[in-house]
């Protein structure tokens, strides 16, 4: 079976290295699905799900924005952050989730709306991974 290396790093960690047949993620231009010997290439990423498939055996990290790079068969996926869903702590989703919500609701002129919307959207994506959804 053709294989390609995959590298998941982030700020503090390589949360995956390993030889896995397919993986496909959030391009920032839509999703992207990568195989063995794919052509080099460098795109960036949006927050989102990360699969793979390791010997048959699908897995999944929620990752956060940052950049692939492709080269000689090696997947080198940097991003803000990857979590699979036992990283995840629920409360402190939950806790983020309301306090995104109270800013976006709240009338106040200094608030920044775009950054509150994207803590809101990370947020909800990591609620829903968690119930696998
Ligand atoms: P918070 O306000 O709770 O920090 P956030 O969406 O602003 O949430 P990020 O900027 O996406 O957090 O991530 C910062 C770091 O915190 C990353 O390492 C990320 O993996 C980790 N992190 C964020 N939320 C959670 C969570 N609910 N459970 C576990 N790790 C988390």
């Amino acid at each position: 079976m053709s294989v390609l290396h995959l590298e998941i790093m982030t700020p503090d960690r390589v949360a995956f290295e390993g030889d896995v047949s397919s993986v496909y993620l959030e391009g920032s231009e839509g999703r992207l699905g990568i195989l063995p010997a794919h052509t080099p290439l460098i795109a960036t990423l949006s927050f989102g799900k990360l699969r793979f498939d390791q010997t048959g055996k699908p897995r999944e990290f929620l990752c956060g924005e940052g950049f692939l790079e492709i080269s000689e068969n090696r997947a080198s996926v940097l991003v803000d952050s990857a979590e699979d869903k036992d990283d995840i702590d629920q409360d402190r989703a939950e806790r983020a989730l309301e306090r995104a919500r109270s800013r976006i609701n709240s009338k106040e002129a200094d608030i920044d709306l775009t950054r509150a919307e994207a803590a809101l959207r990370r947020a909800m994506a990591r609620l829903k991974f968690v119930k696998g959804e």
